[in-house]
């Protein structure tokens, strides 16, 4: 495990790096993260966030899980510390004055695992403010890109998480579906916004939905879209009768049409309430 610090046009970067990941360390890194702080635990608008490093993982969320089964799997995929090193500063040189977190805590894994074919070996979590976990497969081709396009989605989550108290309190726990739709939407417009939309946006569409698409996938579950259902993650991620990431592409399109009605600049947006952005965006009307 290696820690890199740098600074940058006044941003903060820490970089957590475990480049090599066998079995027993990834033990101890699971036993590691079970005693370092739990979200709900802590004053987290007060905690001191720079001086206490921390997983921000509770107990009970999926990531957390998600690394403790890997446990038993060995793990033999080494990270290039330097490439990863060279990668996140680039981006920080050459998007500097669109950083929204001042500073930032990026945790980055090995991942033998293949995940989605359109994530290209990258695989990220924001849990806490200003602080972003990614697993990473090097094998993969596409895998420096989609990387380095993440880390601006991740870090609208990880700024929402220093600014909307809402936002915080809904975290994880019971999340109305609608409020999960914006956030992600808020995440690629973003995204989309620095680096360009390299990893999903295709031609007028956003992934396979046009803004049509979308908003019929809209009308269909507009009843539930204030409440927290059991099988919100197939809407979100896809699975049962949604396709693949039908709550993120919604999410993408209510927020693009939020933003044009309302001229706000997609920083300002993360400012607003999900409330506003809903009702803003039109489509409860349409
Ligand atoms: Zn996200």
């Amino acid at each position: 495990m290696k820690q890199i610090d740098f600074e940058y046009g006044g941003k903060h970067c820490q970089l957590i790096i475990f480049d090599k990941y066998k079995y027993k360390l990834r033990n101890n890194e699971v036993n590691r993260l079970k005693k370092l702080v739990n979200v709900y635990e802590i004053d987290v608008h007060s905690f001191d966030i720079i001086n206490n490093i921390h997983s921000g993982f509770p107990e009970s969320i999926f990531e957390y899980q998600f690394m403790e089964r890997l446990d038993n799997e060995v793990n033999k995929i080494n990270l290039d510390i330097d490439e990863i090193k060279k990668l996140t500063k680039e981006v920080y040189m050459k998007y500097n004055n669109q950083f929204l977190c001042n500073f930032l805590r990026i945790f980055i894994y090995p991942l033998e695992i293949d995940n989605s074919p359109d994530m290209d070996g990258v695989h990220a979590f924001t849990p806490y403010k200003n602080t972003i976990h990614f697993w990473i497969n090097p094998n993969k081709k596409k895998w420096k890109k989609t990387f380095q396009e993440t880390i601006f989605h991740e870090q609208s989550h990880a700024y929402l998480h220093t600014i909307n108290k809402d936002y915080v309190e809904h975290f994880i726990k019971d999340i109305p579906l609608y409020t999960w739709m914006i956030q992600e939407g808020l995440a690629e417009n973003y995204a989309e916004s620095v680096t360009g939309g390299y990893i999903y946006k295709r031609g007028n569409n956003w992934f396979e939905f046009s803004r049509k698409d979308a908003l019929d996938q809209f009308k269909l579950i507009k009843n539930r879209i204030y409440e927290s259902r059991e099988d919100d993650g197939n809407i979100m991620f896809g699975g049962g009768k949604y396709k693949r990431l039908t709550g993120y592409a919604i999410g993408y399109w209510l927020v693009k049409d939020y933003l044009k009605n309302t001229k706000k600049s997609i920083v300002d947006a993360h400012h607003a309430s999900f409330k506003d952005i809903l009702e803003g965006s039109g489509w409860l009307n349409l």
